[in-house]
C-alpha cells in the first residue's frame, strides 16, 4: 500500500467526477446548481458537484426505464450479464486506490480501511452476485398432469437506491450488485456528503459493458433528488439504507405515489453482551473495534456494552488501557485507525449526545471532546460512559459516533431484557465460553444478526438486515435478490 506521503500526493492530483451520471455519460444538473463536498479531515472543499432536482431524477428514471424496456440488460443472457458484472468487479479492484481515496476524502474514514476493506468488499460483492446470475433456477409447481405451472423470477424494472455516507462505495455495491444481477435498471442517489465514489463507479460500469441508462447516479440532497425518487411514479422499488426517520419517509412517499416497494436498512443501537465466563482479553479488543471502528459511524456499532457485574471492574480497566492507542489521526496516514467524523454538523450532533449523557448522570470515563488533527477537522476522541442506565438518552438513541455506553446486568434474563429493550433490532454480540448459553441467548435476541465471540460478523454469503425499527428485507446473500425480483406464475393448460 502507498505511504502517507504518496496518498497525500495522489489526493492532490486526483481527477474528481463532479457531474451526475445519466444515460451513460456525465451531465450537469438541468438547473445548473452545484453543492460543495467537504473533506471533514481538513474542513476544505474538495469539489462542487451537480445538485440534481426532480427534473434530473425524471430524466434519469426515463433513461432507466427506456433501457429496461429495450431488454438490452433485462433480457441479456444471464451468462453475459455475469461476464459484465465480473468485469466491473475487476475494474473496482484495479481502481481501488482511487475509489478508496475518494471515500476517505469525502467522509473522513482511514485510508487503510477504505483501501483494505471497503474496496475489496465492494468488488467481492459485485463479483458474487455476478457469478450467481446463471446459477439460479425457477420452479415447476407439483400440479400433476393436465397443466404446467412455472414460477420464475422477473426483474422489477427501475430500482432507486438511496444510500448513506458511512460506507459510500460498499453501500452502493450492496444495492447495485443484486439489483443489476436480477436484471433491473438502477438510479443511485449517494449521500450528499459522499458522492464521488458512486460517480466513478458508474463510469467504470459503462467501461465494464453495462448498457447506457442501466446504471445512473443522481447527486444532491435528500429533500431534493432523494424525495423525488421516493415520489416518482415510474420507480418500481426503493432500496434504502440510512436513518430510521428517513426510512419512514420513504414508506410515506410510496403510499403517496405509486405503492412502489420499499426496502429499508435503518439505524441500530446494538448490544454487546459479555458474560463472566467470556475470554475477557479478546472481548475487550472486540468491544473496542465493535464500537469505534469507522469512528463509530456504523449501523451495527456495538454502542451498548452490557457487562455482567462480576467482571465489570476488570473489563473497564482493560478497555480504558487499550483505548489509548486508538486516537483520531489524519485519515490519509496508513497507520490511522480512527479518522474524522463525516462533517461539522454531525460532529455537533454527537457532542450534543455527549453533553446529554453527562447531564443525565452518566459518568464520562474518557474522551468527550472535539479534537483537531494538524490544526483542523471534525474529530472526536473515543468516548466511554459508565453508570449508564436504560432510560438515558445515550442508552436509547443511535448516536452514530465514537460513544460507548456501559451498562451492567446480573443474570441471563436481565441481559436479554436489556439487550432487547430498544426500538432497534439490527445486530447483537454475545461473549461466553459456554456454547449452550451462547445459543440459548442468541435465540432470544430480537435482531437480524447475532455474532458469538466476535462482533459485527458479516459476509456477502449471509443475509444482513434488521428487525423492528432497524428495517426489513435483507441485503447480501441470495435472499437479497428477493427484493429485486417478482415471482411470475405462468399456467399452461395442456391438451
Ligand atoms: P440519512 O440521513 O437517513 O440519509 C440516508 C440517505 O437518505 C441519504 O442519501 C440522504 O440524502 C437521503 N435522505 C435524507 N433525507 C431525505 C428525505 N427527506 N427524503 C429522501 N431522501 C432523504 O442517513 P445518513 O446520515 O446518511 O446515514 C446514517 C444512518 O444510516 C444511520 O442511522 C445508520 O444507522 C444508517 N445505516 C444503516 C445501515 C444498515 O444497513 N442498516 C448501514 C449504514 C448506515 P442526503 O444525506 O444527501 O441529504
Ligand atoms: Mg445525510
Amino acid at each position: 500500500m502507498k505511504t502517507y506521503q504518496q496518498w497525500q500526493e495522489m489526493a492532490l492530483n486526483l481527477t474528481l467526477p463532479n457531474q451526475a451520471y445519466i444515460d451513460g455519460r456525465f451531465v450537469d444538473a438541468v438547473g445548473g446548481a452545484q453543492f460543495d463536498t467537504v473533506n471533514p479531515a481538513t474542513g476544505k472543499v474538495i469539489t462542487s458537484v451537480a445538485a440534481c432536482d426532480e427534473r434530473d431524477v425524471d430524466i434519469a428514471v426515463t433513461s432507466a426505464r427506456k433501457a429496461y424496456d429495450s431488454g438490452v440488460w433485462s433480457r441479456m443472457a444471464p451468462a453475459d450479464r455475469k461476464t459484465v458484472l465480473c468485469r466491473l468487479a475487476d475494474l473496482v479492484s484495479e481502481h481501488g486506490e482511487e475509489l478508496a481515496l475518494m471515500d476517505s476524502l469525502d467522509m473522513g474514514k482511514p485510508i487503510s480501511d477504505a483501501f483494505n476493506l471497503d474496496v475489496p468488499g465492494s468488488a467481492a460483492c459485485i463479483r458474487w452476485f455476478g457469478e450467481a446470475i446463471d446459477k439460479i433456477y425457477g420452479e415447476v409447481a407439483p400440479t400433476g398432469g393436465g397443466a404446467l405451472a412455472t414460477v420464475t423470477r422477473e426483474p422489477l424494472g427501475v430500482i432507486a437506491a438511496v444510500v448513506p455516507w458511512n460506507y459510500p462505495l460498499d453501500m452502493a455495491a450492496w444495492k447495485l450488485a443484486p439489483a443489476l444481477a436480477a436484471g433491473n435498471s438502477v438510479v443511485l442517489k449517494p449521500a450528499e456528503q459522499s458522492p464521488l465514489s458512486a460517480l466513478r463507479l458508474a463510469q467504470l460500469a459503462t467501461e465494464a459493458g453495462i448498457p447506457d441508462g442501466v446504471f445512473n447516479v443522481v447527486t444532491g440532497d435528500g429533500p431534493g433528488p432523494g424525495q423525488a425518487l421516493g415520489l416518482h411514479m415510474d420507480v418500481d422499488c426503493v432500496t434504502f439504507t440510512g436513518s430510521t426517520s428517513v426510512g419512514k419517509r420513504f414508506m410515506s412517499y410510496a403510499a403517496e405515489s405509486n405503492l412502489k416497494q420499499v426496502w429499508l436498512e435503518c439505524g441500530g443501537k446494538s448490544p454487546n453482551l459479555v458474560f463472566e465466563d467470556a475470554d475477557l482479553d479478546l472481548a475487550v479488543d472486540f468491544a473496542i473495534t465493535g464500537c469505534f471502528f469507522n469512528q463509530g459511524e456504523v449501523c451495527t456499532a456495538n454502542s451498548r456494552l452490557l457487562l455482567q457485574s462480576s467482571i465489570k471492574e476488570q473489563f473497564v480497566e482493560k478497555l480504558l488501557a487499550r483505548l489509548g492507542s486508538r486516537q483520531p489521526a489524519d485519515p490519509l496516514d496508513p497507520d490511522t485507525q480512527m479518522g474524522a467524523l463525516v462533517d461539522a454538523q454531525h460532529t455537533e450532533n454527537v457532542l450534543t449526545y455527549i453533553r446529554k449523557g453527562q447531564e443525565e448522570g452518566a459518568q464520562l470515563l474518557c474522551g468527550g471532546e472535539k479534537v483537531e488533527v494538524n490544526g483542523a477537522g471534525s474529530y472526536i476522541a473515543p468516548t466511554v460512559f459508565d453508570q449508564v442506565t436504560e432510560d438515558m438518552t445515550i442508552a436509547r438513541e443511535e448516536i452514530f459516533g465514537p460513544v460507548l455506553s456501559i451498562l451492567t446486568f446480573e443474570n441471563e434474563d436481565e441481559a436479554i431484557r436489556m439487550a432487547n429493550g430498544t426500538i432497534y433490532g439490527l445486530a447483537a454480540s454475545v461473549w461466553t465460553e459456554n456454547v449452550n448459553r451462547a445459543y440459548r441467548v442468541s435465540q432470544r435476541l430480537n435482531v437480524g444478526t447475532v455474532s458469538i465471540n466476535t462482533v459485527d460478523a458479516f459476509s456477502v454469503m449471509t443475509p444482513f438486515g434488521g428487525t423492528k425499527q432497524s428495517g426489513f428485507g435483507r441485503d447480501l446473500s441470495l435472499h437479497a435478490l428477493d427484493k429485486f425480483s417478482n415471482l411470475k406464475t405462468t399456467w399452461l393448460a395442456l391438451r
